[in-house]
């Protein structure tokens, strides 16, 4: 990795867009090949698909246990979605920061906007869009994940949830997987390289200015 070894500030990476768009996809390729990427796994309150795993996929919780994360103030963000609740849980991503991990978010845009208030300079989004409509709904019926009735809620939202595309640092229409997880790299690559993500590049400076006399 460029500039191994000189400690840096860990960034938080939001990826959002409509489901069925590719982003979980996207989100397990980068992080399956960056160890130092911890994934931020949200509490919720809607009930798993065939093959989530609580505490792998989500916290499945109910609607009261959920309620008292957010009374508690122990959820960073939290958004109603499509009927159900989702929210971040604080301690996880306090404990990566403080360790100089970078954190991986899937989460859509309203606790985008939540994160963007509490941490903007540590926040780096990226808007992930799908190339038609009609492609997103073939590939939520594709997935086999969700009924007919479900899926006509998704569609129904998804046009809402583009909307908020402008909102975002990047945005990246998800043709081809590999292309999408090659351009979501170079930002990293881009954004750990800014100067003052870098706290360790003082030291280093001077170590080399003194070691070079
Ligand atoms: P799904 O039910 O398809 O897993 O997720 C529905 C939407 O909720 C997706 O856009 C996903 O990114 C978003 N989401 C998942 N977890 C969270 C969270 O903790 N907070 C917020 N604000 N959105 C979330």
């Amino acid at each position: 990795m460029i500039n191994e070894g000189i400690s840096r500030r860990g960034l938080m990476l939001v990826l959002s867009s409509p489901s069925g768009t590719g982003k979980t996809a996207i989100a397990h390729k980068i992080l399956d090949s960056d160890p130092n990427f911890f994934l931020s796994v949200s509490a919720t309150t809607r009930a798993p698909r065939p093959g989530e795993i609580d505490g792998r996929d989500y916290y499945f919780v109910s609607r009261a246990r959920f309620d008292e994360m957010v009374e508690k103030g122990d959820l960073l963000e939290h958004a109603e979605f499509c009927g159900n609740c989702y929210g971040t849980p604080r301690a996880p991503v306090e404990k990566s920061l403080s360790e100089g991990r970078d954190i991986l978010f899937d989460i859509e845009w309203q606790g985008t906007r939540q994160l963007a208030k509490a941490a903007r300079a540590d926040l780096v989004c990226v808007f992930i869009l799908p190339p038609s409509l009609a492609e997103l709904r073939r590939r939520l019926v594709l997935r086999k994940q969700d009924s007919d009735d479900v899926i006509d809620k998704r569609m129904a939202t998804a046009e809402s949830e583009i909307s908020h595309w402008n909102e975002y640092d990047y945005v990246i229409v998800n043709r081809d997987l590999d292309e999408s997880v090659a351009a979501v790299r170079s930002i990293l690559t881009t954004e750990r390289l800014k100067r003052v993500r870098q706290t360790g590049m003082e030291d280093y400076v001077r170590h080399t200015v003194s070691e070079a006399k």
